[in-house]
């Protein structure tokens, strides 16, 4: 049973939490049982403009706060969030429907960063520049862009705003954060928590309901200074292009068509282990996940065979059970992109040697499905599945593997196998992403900086660079210093 302590059904909004002004609510249902755990208040313009108003207010003594005690108030709340790390573990499989064990390591990753950019709170450094003139000196410092909008999806409920609401904290921001309406409740765990460890009032404010007029509110109003935006492409191009009309700073965290390359020289047994790390975490429902397997001819029938016989090991079914390795889609929709891009594919040529079809439990829930004899003429070829499927391309040489994972409007992750050093060098120059996992499956750490290029986005989350995104340069001239 969740604990009720962390499950919310009210909004977060300058210290206290309630409902939508009209008192319209949005049910948040269990998508491994149907259940419904609770429901959120379904807001919109008015009370963001509220939750604006509260960060704004709270901004002008957090960004006042000296750095150490900021990064105090972030390591306690790093510190409750492990603490109540199978807890909010549960919470979140239920809402989401991911394994346990992953929604625990995501809880954990969260707080992670909350550590990560606690300690970076305390190194926003500032520059003396030469001056050209004499008795004039130039300083360069930096601060707090002020009041941020954040929006995030339903895949990583927890992760996908522990990272941008750390650095926010850390460089002295403030947030309103508006989470994904089939995942909310974390979000709202997390503002708890935020209370519990006595985070001012205001610093932080969730506001759950219509995604339409609470963004438009938050790229109109001029207190917003910064929109940071997790999702789908189609909506954060919209997104960025009405907050940049109001000259604001945007960080976009957008699609992506990873492909994971395995060259003949590779590790065969790394190389499948990788790939089911990063095809089938989340159910295949993350933007790093691999979209596209590109498999040297020379190895394709063995990495085929040993690849298909890990993926039927897999153990589906409810998140919460023990074992269980594969939870089900989040919803029918998710179902029918996969059907669609699986149908395409045996249209067109390709071949099911692994799963396939609808898992026997019903409901979301599908068997991990693995293609060869996948081609570019498919849809697979082009779109994000964001589902439980692993198409195997065949190629021959290195320049036709490059043009292959470079052919796509995409760059956030791609990953590659080869125990060549020159070639994996070259890989890593020659491919237009953002981040790349040589001989690994998985790059996602708090040390480092996430994001991509192209459609994928733009800005990075974690890292030193992670924090730049919140901080706006400020130049002084001191004159008439004398000479
Ligand atoms: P989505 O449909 O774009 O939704 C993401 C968020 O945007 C939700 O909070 C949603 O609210 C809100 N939203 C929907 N329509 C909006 C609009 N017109 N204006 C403003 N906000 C709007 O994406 P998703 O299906 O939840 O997430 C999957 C996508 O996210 C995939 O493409 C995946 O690759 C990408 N993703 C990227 C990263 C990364 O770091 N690059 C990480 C994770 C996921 P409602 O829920 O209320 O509709």
């Amino acid at each position: 049973m969740i604990s009720d302590q962390w499950l919310k059904s009210a909004c977060y909004i300058d210290g206290r939490w309630i409902g939508a002004d009209d008192g319209q609510t949005i049910p948040v249902t269990n998508p491994a049982t149907g259940e419904t755990l609770g429901s959120v208040p379904r807001c919109g313009r008015a009370e963001t403009s509220r939750a604006i108003a509260a960060a704004s207010r709270a901004f002008v003594s957090w960004r006042g706060f000296l750095a150490k005690e900021r990064a105090e108030l972030m390591f306690a709340l790093a510190d409750a969030l492990l603490k109540e790390k199978a807890a909010l573990g549960e919470l979140l499989t239920r809402e989401q429907g991911k394994s346990r064990a992953e929604a625990e390591g995501e809880i954990a990753g969260g707080a992670a960063f909350f550590r990560w950019f606690g300690e970076e709170a305390k190194r926003v450094y500032g520059d003396t520049i030469p001056s050209p003139w004499p008795g004039k000196r130039i300083i360069v410092t930096k601060e707090p862009v002020g009041v941020v909008g954040a929006i995030t999806p339903w895949n990583f409920p927890h992760s996908m705003i522990a990272r941008k609401l750390a650095a926010a904290l850390g460089a002295g921001c403030t947030m309103v954060i508006k989470p994904a309406s089939q995942t909310p409740l974390s979000a709202l765990a997390v503002a708890a928590l935020c209370e519990k460890v006595g985070i001012p009032a205001g610093v932080v404010n969730v506001v759950t309901g219509s995604a339409a007029p609470i963004a438009a509110e938050m790229c109109e109003n001029p207190a917003v200074r910064k929109i940071t935006f997790t999702g789908s492409t189609e909506v954060g191009k919209d997104l960025g292009a009405r907050a940049l009309a109001h000259m604001k700073r945007v960080s976009m965290e957008l699609g992506g068509n990873a492909p994971f390359i395995v060259f003949d020289d590779a590790d065969l047994d790394a190389a499948v282990k990788g790939a089911m790390l990063s095809k089938f975490r989340n159910s295949g429902q993350t933007c790093v996940c691999a979209n596209r397997i590109l498999v040297q001819a020379g190895v394709y029938d063995a990495f085929a065979a040993k690849f298909a016989e890990a993926v039927r090991a897999l153990k589906i079914g409810d998140g919460l059970a023990p074992g269980v390795e594969q939870g089900p889609l989040i919803d029918m929709h998710a179902i029918e992109k996969v059907e669609e891009h699986i149908s395409d594919a045996k249209a067109n040529g390709a071949r099911v040697v692994a799963g396939g079809v609808r898992h026997p439990l019903g409901g979301t829930f599908f068997e991990p499905t693995v293609l060869t004899g996948v081609t570019d003429a498919m849809k697979i070829a082009k779109e994000e599945t964001f589902g439980p499927v692993a198409p195997l391309f065949r190629f021959e040489t290195e320049a036709e593997a490059i043009a292959m994972a470079n052919a796509t409007e995409y760059g956030l992750a791609c990953y590659f196998y080869t125990n060549d050093l020159g070639r994996a060098w070259r890989m890593m120059e020659a491919l237009d992403y953002g981040m790349i996992g040589v001989n690994e499956g998985l790059a996602s750490t708090e040390v480092a900086p996430f994001g991509g290029v192209k459609d994928s986005g733009m800005g990075r989350e974690g890292s030193k660079y992670g924090l730049e995104d919140y901080l706006n340069i400020k130049y002084a001239l001191f004159g008439g210093l004398g000479v």
